[in-house]
């Protein structure tokens, strides 16, 4: 049998998920700092959470989703993203009455799109998010920045990412924007590509998103929403940016951030790494979501990180290196030996200590060799003899020095630790 893996997904192997485990880490002590509550929802979900919840134009809706028959006939869909299914989760468990507004929930976990490969996309990947409900606040959405912007510090890619925000207005302010867009486009629409041809009557605004040159060169003297705001959306991203600018986080404005989701108002955001020129990371403001899918008004924002997307920037840029765990002591036995000494690499692992030992049974030569290979830097060896006698020798592994020290837990970790 030679079964292969499926296009677009990928075996994490040891070497890459000490990548993924350090990152998770780090947004799980970020969230903990914030109060940021960790929520887990199914992998799938009833299609139609995202064919009403999230709107039936987007790329993602119509090409991308993973929709299958169960075996009752139900539409089931993968989840291609998390936020319809965070906020279904907030309506149906009735969070509103169980927790205190905001509320603030975080994920990392995997979705599915089915994507025309290429670096850095995959049909199965994976993404930390952050939903804030309840605020209707821009410092909200500033809080939900600085969560991500944390993340980016953390991982030493501040200055490898940019922050491209923009506003999109509010139903009202867009409605005027989209009348003056398509008023621009109409002209020239014959000129620009299929998928901008169906996009302007269905969902106008995703047009500023086409990578297509010809379609971008007709673009760029477009009108730009953020000249269409209502005072309230614009008083929002006035506060929004001088926030910013105080907080000292960079961005840039950029006009024609749409985001690939239509559910968003007013600020949307991105993060794009300067070098490879793929997004990184986005997220915005999305009040009427709630309420679409059948909850009470609610405001409320959140962002979604591409996490293979950042464990590829840290390779990048050769950020890794620190991740490699050492293993701290191997324990050299013999069959008559390392049953008994089992307790002594219990306990040092209980400690917090990379402990390795013989499970393989081999000869001490083998054993010294192999401690070699793993890069242990201590080597704990115990024979028969000095077993009995309740003693051991300690090599260090770097400086080559060894000592014969009474074989208990102390004199062994004494020996690492002054190291
Ligand atoms: P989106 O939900 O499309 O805004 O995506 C949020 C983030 O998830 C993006 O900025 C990417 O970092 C990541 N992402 C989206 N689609 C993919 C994909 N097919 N493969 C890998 N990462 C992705």
């Amino acid at each position: 049998m030679n079964i292969a893996r499926q296009k677009g997904c990928k075996d994490i192997l040891p070497d890459e998920s000490k990548i993924w485990q350090y990152i998770e880490k780090q947004v799980r002590e970020i969230c903990r700092t914030y109060n940021i509550n960790e929520i887990r929802t199914p992998v799938f979900e009833a299609t139609e959470l995202y064919c009403r919840g999230v709107g039936n134009e987007t790329d993602i809706v119509n090409k991308e989703m993973y929709t299958f028959l169960d075996k009752k006939g139900r539409s089931i869909t993968l989840r291609p993203e998390l936020t319809a299914g965070v906020v279904r989760a907030y309506i149906e468990d009735g969070l509103s009455s169980k927790m205190s507004s905001p509320i603030k929930l975080w994920y990392v976990g995997n979705m599915y799109r089915y994507e025309k490969m290429q670096k850095g996309r995959y049909r199965e990947f994976s993404q930390f998010g952050v939903e804030y409900f309840g605020s209707n606040s821009y410092l909200a959405d500033i809080e939900t920045i600085c969560v991500s912007s944390e993340l980016l510090k953390r991982l030493d890619l501040s200055d490898k990412v940019n922050l491209e925000i923009n506003s999109i207005g509010c139903e009202k302010c867009r409605k005027e924007y989209i009348n003056k867009l398509k008023e621009y486009i109409k002209p020239n629409l014959c000129n620009m590509c299929d998928t901008c041809k169906v996009r302007f009557d269905k969902n106008p605004l995703r047009i500023l998103d086409c990578k297509e040159i010809k379609c971008s060169d007709i673009l760029k003297n477009a009108p730009v929403i953020t000249d269409f705001l209502c005072d309230d959306c614009r008083k929002d991203f006035e506060n929004i940016k001088m926030a910013l600018n105080k907080l000292e986080i960079e961005y840039t404005i950029n006009p024609r951030i749409v985001r690939g989701l239509d559910y968003y108002n007013k600020t949307v955001y991105e993060y794009v790494s300067k070098d490879l020129g793929l997004a990184v990371g986005g997220g915005g403001r999305y009040d009427k979501l709630v309420s679409t899918i059948g909850g009470v008004d609610t405001p409320a924002v959140g962002f979604g990180m591409g996490m293979d997307r950042l464990v590829l920037l840290l390779k990048e840029y050769n950020l890794v290196d620190k991740l490699n765990t050492n293993i701290d002591v191997y324990f050299l036995t013999d069959e008559s030996t390392y049953i008994p000494i089992q307790k002594y690499i219990n306990n040092l692992r209980s400690l917090g200590y990379v402990v390795e030992s013989n499970i393989q049974q081999r000869s001490f030569n083998a054993q010294f060799k192999y401690a070699n290979k793993i890069g242990a830097n201590f080597v704990v060896i115990v024979d028969k003899e000095d077993f009995k006698d309740n003693k051991c020798d300690i090599k260090n592994m770097i400086t080559g020095e060894q000592f014969k020290i009474k074989l208990d837990i102390n004199s062994i970790k004494e020996k690492i630790d002054n190291a």
